[in-house]
């Protein structure tokens, strides 16, 4: 498997392109901002990008995703509960900050869909809490946690539509369930695993 982990924008979005080494095909999870960037290592990876895949859609992960979908021609896919925030953006208003509209998403997402990119196969766990309809991927002994688990933290439960009591239901039934060597990749900060996060991140004593 091709992985590739770039910090973007001004909130330090991890941005990931995933792609197989057979097929060649890609997928991008959160193009958060900093379009060149992304499109860049796209064409240095040679990777055909297949789907765009939003863990939610705060604007510091889909700030780029007008100029990523553009230049690829990649579905965007993003859970059913998170697509009419996608349109609106709340927050964008709430922190001032401008980009380009985003496209309307081609996919609607639910739990246990599958995203399929070559070789390589994910499925989609919903985990509310952070925002309704925020999602992790699953697959290959890897989890892309979006803003739901972070390196020794949480998402945070502050903003529109957010849940502590969802959160926590979501982290603990959802991610802790999974095996301790499953690598974590967040929205934001270092990767980690399952296992070192139940053992150390204080979020998740009792
Ligand atoms: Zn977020
Ligand atoms: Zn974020």
């Amino acid at each position: 498997m091709i992985l590739k982990d770039l910090v973007v924008g001004p909130f330090g979005s991890n941005c990931y392109i995933v792609g197989s080494k057979s097929s060649k095909e890609g997928m991008i999870i959160d193009p958060g901002d900093e379009a060149e960037v992304i499109l860049s290592n796209v064409k240095d990876l040679e990777l055909e990008i297949k789907s765009i895949v939003l863990t939610h859609a705060h604007i510091d992960h889909i700030g780029a995703l007008k100029e990523v979908k553009e230049a690829t021609g990649a579905e965007v896919a993003i859970h059913t509960d998170e697509a009419e925030s996608l349109q609106r953006q709340p927050l964008s208003t709430m922190f001032g900050i401008s980009y380009p509209a985003p496209p309307p998403p081609d996919r609607s997402l639910k739990d246990g869909d599958s995203i399929d990119i070559g070789d390589l196969h994910f499925e989609v766990l919903h985990t509310p809490g952070h925002s309704p309809g925020c999602i992790c991927l699953l697959g290959e002994g890897i989890i892309f946690s979006g803003d739901t688990l972070f390196n020794y933290s949480i998402g945070r439960t502050d903003l529109p539509g957010g849940s502590y009591s969802q959160l926590m239901d979501s982290i603990h039934t959802r991610l802790m369930t999974l095996p301790d060597d499953t690598i974590v990749y967040p929205g934001h900060g270092p990767d980690t695993t399952i296992g070192t996060e139940r053992q150390g991140n204080p979020f998740l004593r009792d």
